[in-house]
């Protein structure tokens, strides 16, 4: 998942940790191997491949995650997009990257489109309305793969650990002889700095960023959280960091409010139950979705 992955367990023997985190970490390649873009045997990129009107097998779980992810493009508007995968591979920020030529990023846009999508629920099978369209699920993958992995170690009687995932975290219970995990989250401007951190208990917190992945060109960021309506870096965020339920939900929605940008952000972190949050904008200044969250902070 082209991120570095650190699993946290606490009280418990040396064993029963060791063979959890084994199992646990087991679930990120697992998932990887069903949903990244970029391995080219994966289902994801079979259906990628052979997409079209005719419709592809995915199983279970792909389609779920991928309904999951077209329930949240419906919610916030389009601004969160799993078929944004043409323009994903046009800007090649996985590769360093590069500014794609105008009418090269005009073509591309008009295969992005979740409408454009055809599902067969009673076959766990999808297809594309145009040919050439592709699926992207990295904006939620890492979560889905987070919940997977806590459900692995709780399973084998876990009850106190993190799992973080380069900035997509889901905690449970507490630190030894704490009431809770301190979570720090990262500066935006300030490589290796914290821009604040909460003491937190039973909950993911994920954070999306314009920091993670991007080059510089003529003085202007070009970053991989792409405006499915430009097909553009969107410009209203430093980073979003969304608290909620699932690690798949809190990663979801940090990718859809960092493209609203703060307002319309804030208005559709604040829609959902249970989810809250903080932006930072593009200036810096900090978007909170409730006064309560953000007295929790230290800073
Ligand atoms: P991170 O990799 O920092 O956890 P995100 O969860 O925000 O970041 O996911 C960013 C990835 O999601 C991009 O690398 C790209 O593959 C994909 N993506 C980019 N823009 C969008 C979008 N508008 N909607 C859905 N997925 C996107
Ligand atoms: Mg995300």
């Amino acid at each position: 998942m082209g991120t570095v992955v650190e699993i946290t367990v606490a009280n418990c023997s040396e064993d029963q940790a060791r063979s959890a985190i084994k199992e646990a970490m087991g679930e990120f390649k697992r998932i990887d191997d069903l949903m990244s873009s970029y391995k080219p045997g994966s289902v994801v990129s079979r259906v990628n491949q052979n997409g079209s009107s005719a419709k592809v097998p995915v199983g279970e779980e792909v389609l779920r995650v991928l309904r999951d992810a077209v329930a949240i493009s419906g919610a916030s508007g389009g601004a969160f997009d799993p078929t944004i995968w043409p323009v994903v591979q046009l800007w090649g920020l996985d590769q360093g990257g590069s500014i794609p030529i105008a009418g090269l990023l005009t073509n591309k846009l008009e295969l992005v489109g979740y409408k454009k999508l055809i599902f067969d629920d009673s076959k766990y099978s999808v297809g594309f309305s145009v040919t050439g369209m592709g699926l992207d699920l990295g904006a939620v993958a890492k979560g889905w793969a987070v919940d997977r992995a806590m459900e692995k170690l709780m399973a084998l009687g876990i009850r106190n650990a993190i799992i973080d995932a380069g900035g997509d975290l889901r905690i449970i219970g507490a630190r030894p002889g704490k009431e809770f995990w301190r979570i720090g989250v990262q500066h935006p401007r300030e490589s290796g700095a914290l821009l604040l951190s909460f003491d937190l208990k039973d909950t993911a917190i994920v954070t999306s960023g314009d920091y993670e992945r991007f080059f510089v060109a003529d003085g202007v960021r070009y970053h991989h959280i792409l405006d499915p309506s430009t097909g553009q870096p969107a410009r209203g965020c430093q980073s979003v960091t969304v608290l909620a339920p699932t690690a798949s939900e809190a990663d979801a929605c940090a990718t859809a409010a960092f493209v609203l940008g703060p307002s319309e952000g804030l208005a559709f972190l604040r829609a959902r139950p249970g989810v809250r949050g903080v932006i930072v904008g593009a200036d810096g200044q900090l978007h909170w979705t409730d006064e309560a969250l953000a007295r929790m902070a230290h800073r």
